[in-house]
């Protein structure tokens, strides 16, 4: 150890802690280069050399096995920062610089950090500290090279791919029903089952024109479709299951498929946060596009056809949202809902009911990979408008509590401006009364001088007015802003919520913003009723159960009492009648209009009720036909007798045909020459030839 390196320790770092760094980038690197890992691990040696005591010697090395490109996804780095900046490491130590940052923006921060909390560096070239300019310009350069290190490194080896990409001579791992044969050509599986699967699933596309109905297809057969396994024990094997949605997509993208060589179809690109998102490429900027590169399942032309359907086919499918930006449209919780089944994202569906738009909630997302019936499907209607009045319910007294906040907030600001005008009030009056003293001290023989002190005196004093004045004013004014203004504010937050949220001009795209500000997400569950349960922001939730909302046709069906009471009336009246009866005691049909004999009529069949004709009949009632027979005259005399109350006839339709009831012992007969109404009623009879008058006991 140098003695300039022993001078840079003093006793304030050895106080502290040692923070060993230890990093390999990948896991092959961990168990092959043994040496560089036992390497780092020696440094703890040099910190004892410079007077740690090894148990002070921390070792930071869960960061072993991750790649260092960034500083995001390395636990063990940000660890380390914390560390320093929290003033706990004395020293940091490190291969080289290159092992402890590789993004020079890292590297700078942890610089930075270190020279703030005067942290010490080691590396095996020897120790630095970064509050000192040499030695801080020095690690900041071993930074930039680092970095220039790894970019170089990646540039040749991305300019040699991309050359072997331009030539087509890449090899890119083969998609399902290609091989590279000992030339290292790509060619079709020898694999005859393997084969025929693909060329299926092309010829199903080609007959059906939809990826969902190959899936189908495939489904309803159970054929299966084979697959890599890309990891694990079994790597490279070829599994056989079920067809999916999204593996047929991948494959009717794949321009492999038609003999063409590709490169260039993705780019990876990183997030804010660190994550890695790939991208799909549009066609015109691939970087390497070779038809006929090899022979494929299906031709160029084919290809390109295949994307345009596909494209036109999409516009009809729905696709798994995630939380997305408002839309129009009245679904209230576009993107917020979540299937308590599966956990997926339902989507929504708008279906016209009289001229209105109304949203149903759908999971279909297994259902389209799959080629199954639908998770879920709930009508939104009923949810949005339960939604609407919890957060009414919800929010006013939070509103409330807000304003008071800001209330009570901007009290304290206006006492503080207050304290600050009696200060200077304060000053005023102390001025003041210096010059009292002054002009009383001094000579009154000494006019001139005693002239000039009075009126600075009387100055002072009218100051002394004027500030208090002032301070008074403010004050009066200040009362005025909290007390009238504000309490208005605070009423009008407590209740402008639920009048802007029922304010039919209120677009929906505002009210949905208004749910995303106050709820986190809702999950559904629909069973014998929907159970919702709402995660607020914040972390409350709630749960609440609705009955299922009812279905179009439940909505429009007849009342129970209702379909009672026309089952009553049958027994003696018609359908006209029953209409009027009801229409009297107001009751209103499934439709919500007024009853007519057609409708009653419609009732009592789709009821099955016992129609009027029946019950009549059952009660012994005789038709005009078997009445007529029995009393042996024409049937249309019948009709006359009953219209002269001869005998007992009861309508059993509108259009007044009659059952009769039975005439009895003493049935009328045919009395020529007697004027009907002189024969009374029935149960008269009238004895011929003698015409006298007979009545019954
Ligand atoms: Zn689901």
């Amino acid at each position: 150890m140098t003695q300039e390196a022993l001078q840079k320790v003093k006793a304030s770092h050895l106080k502290r802690n040692a923070y060993l760094y230890v990093r390999q980038s990948t896991l092959r690197q961990v168990f092959e280069n043994t040496e560089s890992t036992q390497r780092q691990y020696a440094l703890r040696q040099r910190a004892v050399a410079l007077g740690w005591p090894l148990d002070r010697v921390v070792i930071i090395d869960t960061d072993l096995g991750q790649s260092g490109a960034s500083a995001a996804d390395r636990e063990g780095f940000q660890r380390l920062v914390t560390e320093v900046s929290l003033g706990r490491a004395g020293i940091v130590l490190g291969l080289e610089v290159s092992r402890l940052a590789r993004n020079s923006m890292d590297w700078h921060r942890l610089l930075e950090i270190c020279a703030l909390a005067d942290t010490l560096i080691l590396d095996e070239d020897g120790v630095y500290d970064p509050a000192h300019f040499n030695d801080r310009l020095l690690l900041g350069l071993k930074g930039t090279m680092s970095e220039a290190e790894l970019h170089v490194l990646r540039a040749r080896l991305q300019g040699g791919i991309r050359n072997k990409a331009r030539r087509g001579e890449l090899f890119v791992r083969p998609p399902m029903g290609f091989v590279y044969n000992s030339d290292a050509k790509l060619v079709m599986d020898p694999d005859q089952q393997v084969q025929q699967s693909v060329r299926l699933l092309f010829e199903t596309f080609r007959r059906t024109g939809s990826a969902m109905a190959t899936v189908k297809y495939f489904t309803e057969r159970a054929l299966q479709f084979p697959r890599h396994l890309h990891t694990g024990p079994k790597k490279g094997d070829v599994v056989w299951a079920g067809l999916e949605h999204s593996r047929v997509l991948r494959i009717l993208h794949n321009p492999r498929y038609a003999g063409a060589f590709v490169y260039g179809r993705t780019h990876a690109r990183k997030t804010v946060d660190g994550a890695c998102v790939i991208e799909d490429v549009p066609r015109d900027e691939w970087e390497v596009l070779i038809r006929g590169a090899h022979t494929g399942y299906i031709g160029w032309d084919e290809y390109e056809q295949n994307q345009r359907r596909l494209r036109d086919n999409r516009q009809a499918y729905g696709e798994d949202r995630r939380k997305s930006p408002p839309r129009e449209g009245p679904a209230l919780l576009q993107g917020l809902l979540i299937c308590g089944r599966c956990g997926k994202r339902m989507t929504v569906r708008y279906h016209s009911r009289r001229g209105r738009m109304v949203p149903d909630y759908v999971c279909q997302r297994e259902g389209i990979e799959h080629a199954e019936p639908i998770c879920q499907h709930i009508p939104g209607a009923a949810i949005d408008e339960e939604i609407g009045n919890i957060l009414i319910e919800a929010v006013t007294p939070v509103a409330i509590e807000v304003a008071l906040a800001v209330q009570q907030e901007l009290q304290y600001r206006l006492d503080e401006a207050d304290r600050l005008r009696q200060q200077q009030v304060e000053r005023a009056r102390y001025d003041a009364e210096l010059a009292r003293r002054r002009y009383i001290r001094v000579d009154p023989d000494h006019r001139l001088v005693a002239d000039s002190l009075e009126a600075d005196w009387n100055d002072k004093l009218r100051l002394l007015a004027e500030a208090q004045e002032a301070c008074e004013h403010q004050r009066a004014q200040d009362r005025k802003t909290i007390d009238d203004q504000q309490r208005k504010a605070i009423l009008s937050l407590a209740t402008s919520f639920p009048q802007l949220w029922r304010d039919p001009s209120t677009p929906d795209r505002e009210r949905k913003r208004m749910v995303r500000l106050l709820l986190e997400d809702v999950t559904v569950i629909r069973a014998d009723h929907l159970t919702l349960h709402i995660r607020f922001k914040g972390g409350a939730h709630r749960t609440i159960q609705l009955p299922l909302p009812k279905r179009s046709w439940e909505q429009k069906q007849t009342k129970q009492e209702v379909v009672a009471a026309i089952d009553q009336l049958l027994g003696d009246h018609t359908y006209q009648e029953i209409a009027a009866i009801l229409n009297i005691q107001g009751l209103r049909s499934g439709e919500g209009k007024p009853f007519t004999a057609r409708i009653v009529a419609r009732i009592q069949r789709s009821y099955e009720l016992q129609s009027r004709y029946d019950r009549l009949r059952k009660a012994g009632m005789l038709t005009a036909q078997e009445m007529a027979q029995m009393l042996g005259v024409h049937p249309q005399r019948i009709n006359i007798w009953k219209r002269h109350g001869l005998i007992r006839g009861h309508a059993y339709n509108d259009k007044n045909d009659c059952l009769y009831e039975h005439p009895g012992e003493n049935p009328p007969r045919k009395a020529q020459g007697v004027k009907l109404s002189k024969r009374v009623a029935a149960g008269v009879v009238i004895t011929q030839g003698m015409k006298e008058v007979q009545y019954e006991a």
